[in-house]
C-alpha cells in the first residue's frame, strides 16, 4: 500500500470491510463527502432542521485532583473528561454512549451543575452557565431537569407519590391554580399512572412504574432540557420499550430536549436523532443516528456497532464480531495521542505520536481518527482539516486544573 508523507495510507477513503453486517447495510455505497469543515457547524451539531440551539457545550473538562502526602499536595489528575464539544438543537435528543468510565455521566452531571466543570464552556439557552452561582443558576434549575437510572434510591422511600412529584411546585413557589394535588394527579396521568395513585408509597410501585414517578416528577417544573442518565438501565426488558417510548412520547407533546446518557446503543439508536461516542473522556465520533450507525467511520464505533445483538438470525450471518483487547486504560494516565491506539487494530506509528483531532467528513458527521472507515475524503484532505483543527484547539487550549472565572454578579 503507498504511503503519505506522514506514514498514512495514500487512500484514507478506501471503504473497509464492514464489522456489523446490520449496523452497516449499504454504508459503503453512496457515501460522499460534500467538504471538509474543522469545526461543528451549528446547523450540523444540533442535527436536523429547524429549532435553535438550547444547549452548546465547548471544549468542557473534568479533571479529579489526586492528592497525596500531610500537604495533600496534588500529584495527578483524574482526566474523566478531556474537552467535549456538541450542541443541541430545541425539540431533539443527543445520546451519549461509551463504555463505563468514558466520561458520559461525568458531562451529564456537569450539564446539570452538580458538578463544576475544570474548563470549558455550558452555554444553555443563551446563558452562559459553566460557573454561575447557585443563587443565580435556582431560576434556570426549572428548565434543567434529571431523569436518574435507578428508580428505587432516587425516590424516598418515606414520601407518598403526591409529596414526592408535589416538592418540586413548593420548593420552586410554583402557582397551581387548582391545588397542588390537581397537579400532581395530572403529572400521574400523563406518564401513564393511575392519578388515584397519590396518597401511594414507592415500594408499592414496580420498577417501571417507579421510573415513570420519576419522570412525572421530572416534568413538574415543565422544564426544556431533561438530562436523563442511564433511563431504563435498571428496568426489565419489557419495561424499557415502554419507558423510552414514553419519553418519545412526551418529547412529541411537550416539545422536551433531551441528552441521553447510555451504554445500550439499541436504546439510544431508538431515541436519539444525534449520537456521540465517548471514549476515555473525548468524543472520538459524533454524527445524526442514521448516518453513525449505518456508516461507523470511528473503529471504536466499529466495534462496539458489532457486539450490538441482531434478533434476525438470518442477519447475523457474514456479520464479524470485533473483539476489542484489554481494558479502557486508566483516565489517571491516558494513552498519548489517539487514546484508542493500546485497543485498536488499525493502529499505526502516527497514531502513537499526533492526536486526531474530531472533524467533520461528511455533512454533520465528525470523527477523531487517522484512518477513519467508511469515508471518501481523500488522504490531503483530511491531514489539511486535523492540521486546521489542531491549531484552532491549541489556540483555545485550558491550563490544566483552570479553575472557571465567578460570572459576574455572582456571590
Ligand atoms: Fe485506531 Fe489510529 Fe484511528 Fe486511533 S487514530 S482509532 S489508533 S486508526
Amino acid at each position: 500500500m503507498s504511503t503519505s508523507d506522514d506514514g498514512r495510507p495514500a487512500d484514507a477513503a478506501t471503504p473497509q470491510p464492514e464489522a456489523d453486517g446490520t449496523a452497516t447495510t449499504g454504508a459503503t455505497t453512496g457515501v460522499t463527502t460534500t467538504g471538509v469543515t474543522t469545526k461543528e457547524s451549528p446547523a450540523a451539531s444540533g442535527g436536523g432542521a429547524g429549532g435553535d440551539v438550547l444547549l452548546e457545550v465547548d471544549g468542557l473538562g473534568k479533571h479529579f485532583p489526586v492528592t497525596a502526602g500531610l500537604l495533600r499536595r496534588q500529584v495527578a489528575a483524574v482526566k474523566a473528561v478531556d474537552g467535549v464539544s456538541f450542541s443541541v438543537r430545541r425539540g431533539q435528543t443527543l445520546g451519549l454512549v461509551g463504555e463505563s468510565g468514558c466520561g458520559k455521566t461525568t458531562t451529564g452531571r456537569m450539564i446539570m451543575r452538580l458538578l463544576d466543570p475544570s474548563f470549558g464552556t455550558i452555554t444553555f439557552d443563551g446563558h452562559d452557565i459553566t460557573s454561575m452561582s447557585q443563587k443565580r443558576m435556582r431560576p434556570l434549575r426549572r428548565d434543567i431537569q434529571m431523569i436518574f437510572q435507578d428508580p428505587y434510591s432516587s425516590l424516598n422511600p418515606r414520601q407518598t407519590v403526591g409529596a414526592i412529584v408535589g416538592a418540586a411546585f413548593r420548593l420552586q413557589k410554583i402557582d397551581t391554580p387548582q391545588g397542588v394535588k390537581k397537579a400532581v394527579q395530572e403529572l400521574l396521568e400523563l406518564v401513564g399512572l393511575n392519578p388515584e395513585h397519590y396518597n401511594r408509597y414507592p415500594h408499592e410501585f414496580s420498577g417501571g412504574q417507579r421510573q415513570r414517578i420519576g419522570i412525572a416528577r421530572t416534568l413538574a417544573l415543565k422544564p426544556k432540557l431533561i438530562v436523563a442518565d442511564e433511563p431504563v438501565s435498571a428496568l426489565d426488558v419489557s419495561v424499557q420499550a415502554q419507558v423510552v417510548n414514553l419519553l418519545e412520547d412526551l418529547q412529541n407533546e411537550l416539545d422536551l430536549t433531551y441528552v441521553v446518557i447510555a451504554h445500550d446503543l439499541s436504546v439510544v439508536r431508538h431515541i436519539s436523532d444525534r449520537v456521540a461516542v465517548m471514549y476515555l473522556g473525548k468524543i472520538v465520533e459524533i454524527g445524526d443516528r442514521d448516518d453513525l450507525y449505518g456508516r461507523p467511520m470511528h473503529p471504536y464505533t466499529n466495534a462496539l456497532l458489532s457486539a450490538v445483538p441482531i434478533p434476525d438470525p438470518s442477519q447475523r450471518e457474514g456479520r464479524e464480531r470485533i473483539r476489542l483487547q484489554g481494558d479502557v486504560p486508566s483516565p489517571l494516565d491516558p494513552p498519548p495521542a489517539c487514546r484508542f491506539h493500546t485497543r485498536c487494530w488499525k493502529a499505526q506509528d502516527i497514531c502513537k505520536q499526533v492526536e486526531p483531532p474530531l472533524v467533520e467528513l461528511s455533512p454533520g458527521h465528525q470523527a477523531a481518527c487517522h484512518f477513519p472507515e467508511n469515508t471518501t475524503i481523500s488522504a490531503t484532505d483530511l491531514v489539511a482539516a486535523q492540521s486546521a483543527a489542531t491549531a484552532k484547539t491549541d489556540q483555545a487550549a485550558p491550563q490544566d486544573g483552570a479553575v472557571p472565572k465567578p460570572a459576574e454578579g455572582d456571590d
